[in-house]
Parts: C-alpha cells; sequence; structure tokens
C-alpha cells in the first residue's frame, strides 16, 4: 500500500500544526518521521490513522482518497509508545484481541502463536502484561497490531518508554519484522539516531512543515537546510564567504583563515555561505589539503570515541579522535585537517545576496 500526503493543512485553534505538508511513502517502506517536540509528528499520524482530518488537502491510499473513510476501515495497525494492553488479559489475550474485528480466516490460535513468534514471544502467552518487562510488553503490542494483517504500520514512538540498551535491540528488530512483512510503515521519533538506523528514508520535520526527505545518507550528509544539518548527527558549521573560484572548488574566508571546499553548484564569489563539516571527516595532526590550527578547550570521553573540541577559526569545532589516542590534552595546539571534498556547502544559503567586496 502506497500512502500520499498531498499539502495538508492541520490547526487546533490558532495553533497551525501542519501547513502544506506533503510526502509519499512508497509500497513496503518504512519511512521515519523525526523532529523536535511538538512539530506535529503525532497529527500527521492521526491523519493517517483517521483519528483526525485535515483542514485543507488529501489523504491517499494506493491513489484514492481515504477522507471520510473511518479508522477502523483504513487498515491501518498502530503501536503507541505506552503499549496500552489490556491489564486484564493474558497475552494470548490481548493478541487474540486484535484479530476479533478482521475478517480473518483461520485458527485463531495458529495466527496467535504466530505472531508471538514473529516478535520472540513464544511460550509467553499465559503471563499477564504485570508480569512482562517492558520491552516484552511492547512486542505484544506489536503483535496486537499486526494481528488484522493492516496494509500500514504506524509506530508512534514506539521505543521511547525503553532503556537505551533495549532501544537499540528491538529497534534491529522491528526492522527485521516490517521488512520480513513487506508492510507499508511510519516510525515517529524524536530520536534522530534510531531514525537513522531504522528507516529506509527519512522525512525530517521542523514546526508544521517539512524540511527534508531522504535516505539516512542524504539527510546526514548532504542536508537541504541548515535545521537539518544540526538536528541530524553532530556537525560543526562554518560560515564563510567565497573568496575565489577555482574549477569544482571555493576558497572560503573563515575568521582569519582560507579553506577550501568542494562545491557542487555554482558560487559567487562575495556569497556567504554556511558549511558543514562532521566530526569524523577531521584528522588531528595529519598532512591534509586544509589545515586550521586550533587550541583544545576539552576532551570528552564516549568509550569508544574522544569528542574533542577545539576552539579554531574564530569556532568551537568537534572532531571525532580515537578513543585510544592519549597525546590529546586540554590546552594543546593541534592542526585540523580536512580535504575540500570533507565540506559540504549547504544548499540554502545560495539564497543568500552575495556582497560586492569580498575580504580576501
Ligand atoms: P511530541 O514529539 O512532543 O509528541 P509531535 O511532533 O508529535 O510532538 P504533535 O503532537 O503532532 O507534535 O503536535 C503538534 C502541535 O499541535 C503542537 O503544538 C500541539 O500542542 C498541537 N496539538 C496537537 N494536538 C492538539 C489538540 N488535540 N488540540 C490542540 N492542540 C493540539
Amino acid at each position: 500500500m502506497r500512502v500520499t500526503l498531498k499539502e495538508i493543512t492541520k490547526r487546533f485553534g490558532m495553533t497551525v500544526a501542519l501547513e502544506g505538508i506533503s510526502l509519499e511513502i512508497t509500497e513496503g517502506e518504512l519511512m521515519a518521521l523525526v523532529g523536535p517536540s511538538g512539530c506535529g509528528k503525532t497529527t500527521i499520524l492521526r491523519l493517517i490513522a483517521g483519528f483526525e482530518t485535515p483542514d485543507s488537502g488529501d489523504i491517499l491510499f494506493d491513489g484514492q482518497s481515504v477522507l471520510g473513510v473511518l479508522p477502523e476501515r483504513r487498515g491501518v495497525g498502530l503501536v503507541f509508545q505506552n503499549y496500552a494492553l489490556f491489564p486484564h488479559m493474558n497475552v494470548f489475550q490481548n493478541v487474540a484481541y486484535g484479530l476479533k474485528f478482521a475478517r480473518s480466516s483461520g485458527n485463531v490460535r495458529d495466527r496467535v502463536r504466530a505472531l508471538l513468534e514473529l516478535v520472540g514471544l513464544e511460550g509467553l502467552e499465559q503471563r499477564m502484561p504485570s508480569e512482562l518487562s517492558a520491552g516484552q510488553q511492547q512486542r505484544v503490542a506489536l503483535a496486537r497490531a499486526l494481528a488484522p494483517n493492516p496494509k500500514i504500520l504506524l509506530l508512534d514512538e514506539p521505543l521511547s518508554a525503553l532503556d537505551a540498551k533495549l532501544r537499540e535491540r528491538l529497534r534491529i528488530e522491528i526492522k527485521k519484522i516490517q521488512k520480513a512483512l513487506k508492510i507499508t510503515t511510519l516510525y515517529v521519533t524524536h530520536d534522530q539516531e534510531e531514525a537513522l538506523a531504522v528507516a529506509d528514508r527519512v522525512a525530517v520535520m521542523s514546526i508544521a512543515h517539512i524540511e527534508q526527505i531522504g535516505t539516512p545518507q542524504e539527510v546526514y550528509h548532504t542536508p537541504a537546510t541548515e535545521f537539518v544539518a544540526r538536528f541530524i548527527g553532530r556537525g560543526n558549521l562554518l560560515t564563510g564567504r567565497v573568496a575565489q573560484r577555482d574549477g569544482e572548488s571555493v576558497v572560503l574566508a573563515v575568521g582569519e583563515s582560507a579553506i577550501r571546499a568542494h562545491a557542487a553548484h555554482e558560487i559567487e564569489i562575495g556569497r556567504l555561505v554556511t558549511v558543514l563539516m562532521r566530526p569524523e571527516r577531521i584528522r588531528l595532526n595529519q598532512p591534509a589539503e586544509n589545515i586550521l590550527l586550533g587550541k583544545i578547550t576539552e576532551v570528552e570521553f564516549a568509550g569508544d570515541t574522544l569528542w574533542v573540541h577545539v576552539e579554531a577559526a574564530g569556532n568551537t569545532l568537534i572532531v571525532k579522535a580515537n578513543a585510544l589516542d592519549s597525546s590529546l590534552h586540554e590546552g594543546d595546539v593541534v592542526q585540523l585537517g580536512f580535504a575540500a571534498s570533507d565540506l559540504y556547502i549547504l544548499p540554502s544559503d545560495r539564497r543568500s545576496p552575495p556582497t560586492p567586496s569580498p575580504e580576501l
């Protein structure tokens, strides 16, 4: 089933929750919808499920408008953050409840057993929800949502109530199950790392708007806007003025320094641009096309990684270094090395007007 949202606008009183939202989830795709709290993620999900009606725009399943189709007739399975299992029913009954309204053929017992096997809970049919761990409860919720064989699966922060380790494990399992069933899925999360890990494509939202839709690699490496660059992953954003153009690269004046950056598009001399430099692209104290001198202000230990904060070119830059490197200390002067192709000039900055007199 293909899900299309066309120019959706939704207001709650004075609040514009969604403004001109368009997106398409292709058949069998897992799309993650990620964005800060209150940006409208849950509203999109509720519109697709049929619990809300848009003020304008259309929602289509396989090209057919579903506006006016009742939620129970939309063939949508839902999983929420807080499991919402029936506390007085055991695991079997909870999952079988999901089958109650389905015009399903075949034996209920076999179907429930198959679903519990799918979510890794075989043998726990008789347990009550209170006798299950948080992760197991969420697996039951998933099995119950999948019981009627929905064409679309909507997951709203399904792992938010779980601890970090369990979240990492369950997101891999959800992805596996989704791929096995080939079910069109929208996965709402505020956690950008989770979105990158599970999704075929990620839709990044700011308040009421979609900023970019792309593969995890696209939104990470080539963010469409500064908002996406800041929201997805860790990064350094530098502002520089184009001082020279030279084939596929430009020389940028950043503070007192000059750095060479790859420019995928034509950019005029004198234009002010924002450049993204990911922390893992910077090498410390090694020869490179670009070198910035800086001073370490902090070394943050993160187990397998050192996050090194460096004052350079009038900015505090974050660098990802090898955790085994014991030579990095606060106060040390270091060289930051990177190639022109390690820098990404944000496209939205092409809209800013050039100034006539470049500084270099
Ligand atoms: P969170 O990550 O915190 O759950 P969200 O991105 O899912 O947030 P929504 O729940 O979709 O955001 O809310 C979007 C905006 O619409 C918010 O400003 C919210 O306060 C508002 N809103 C949502 N539902 C209602 C409602 N029923 N009545 C009034 N305002 C609402």
